[in-house]
């Protein structure tokens, strides 16, 4: 592997995109931490909430002693919602705003030192492709995605000189535990079918499609991106 192997730590790694994300980069020979409110998979499944700093510095203090310095931070724990602006609650939206954004800035600070210290590494933010289009009763939600690529991209020009890319991914449309449960609960505006006829690829995305954009854009040789939205959406926004 050009680069050679490195220790990357997957947020979310438990299920659909995140577990995806985490198999990819484990198959290419990287030691792989999972951190999950309910982990399992990698070489390393550490049970954290993103939003709790304290349990992501002891997860990663595991992660440093079982599989060494961090290279690559992919952020992929995520929390959804819906409800109509007017009946939103504070807490709910507070929530929302904690494991989508506040949960990146927590990850990718714990990690920093090791990246700065090695000047190199690869940070991933999966946001969505709600950023582009927008989402009726997900205010919350497509605030802090939104958030997470401004995060992306102020973050890119302080850390480029310092060795460290920092890019999103906002997937659209892809078939996970998260979709199905919206599915099912009659908020996704159409069946997966029936968005499947809206697409131009006419197919729903899979957790395999963002692996590997994400691998890629973890690697060496993606050392000249930085600062960049990367959109794995089946032609759904362009
Ligand atoms: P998923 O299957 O629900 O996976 C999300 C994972 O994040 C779950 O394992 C979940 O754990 C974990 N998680 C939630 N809150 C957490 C927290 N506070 N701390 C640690 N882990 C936490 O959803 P997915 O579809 O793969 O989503 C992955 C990412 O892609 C998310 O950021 C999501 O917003 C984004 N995304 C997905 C789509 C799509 O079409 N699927 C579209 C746009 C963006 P539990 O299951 O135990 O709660």
């Amino acid at each position: 592997m050009p680069g050679g192997a490195r220790t990357a730590v997957v947020t979310g790694g438990g299920s659909g995109i995140g577990r995806a994300i985490a198999e990819r980069l484990a198959a290419e020979g990287h030691r792989v931490a999972v951190l999950d409110l309910n982990p399992s998979g990698g070489e390393l499944a550490l049970t954290a909430d993103v939003t709790d700093r304290a349990q992501i510095d002891v997860a990663l203090a595991g992660v440093r002693d079982r599989l060494g310095p961090v290279g690559i931070l992919v952020n992929a724990a995520g929390l959804d919602g819906f409800k109509r602006f007017a009946d939103l609650s504070f807490d709910a939206w507070q929530r929302v705003v904690d494991v989508n954004l506040n949960g990146v800035f927590h990850c990718v600070q714990a990690v920093l030192p090791d990246m700065l210290g090695a000047k190199w590494g690869r940070i991933v933010n999966i946001s969505s492709s709600s950023t582009h289009s927008g989402q009726p009763y997900m205010t919350h939600y497509v605030a802090a995605k939104s958030a997470v690529n401004g995060l992306t991209k102020a973050l890119a020009l302080e850390l480029g000189p310092l060795g460290v890319t920092v890019n999103a991914i906002p997937p659209g449309f892809v078939d996970t535990p998260m979709l199905r449960k919206a599915e099912e609960r009659g908020l996704l505006g159409g069946t997966v079918e029936e968005h499947i006829g809206r697409t131009p690829v006419r197919r729903v995305g899979r957790p395999e499609d963002i692996a590997a954009t994400c691998s890629f854009l973890a690697s060496e040789e993606a050392g000249y991106i930085t600062g960049q939205i990367v959109g794995v959406n089946g032609g759904r926004n362009t």
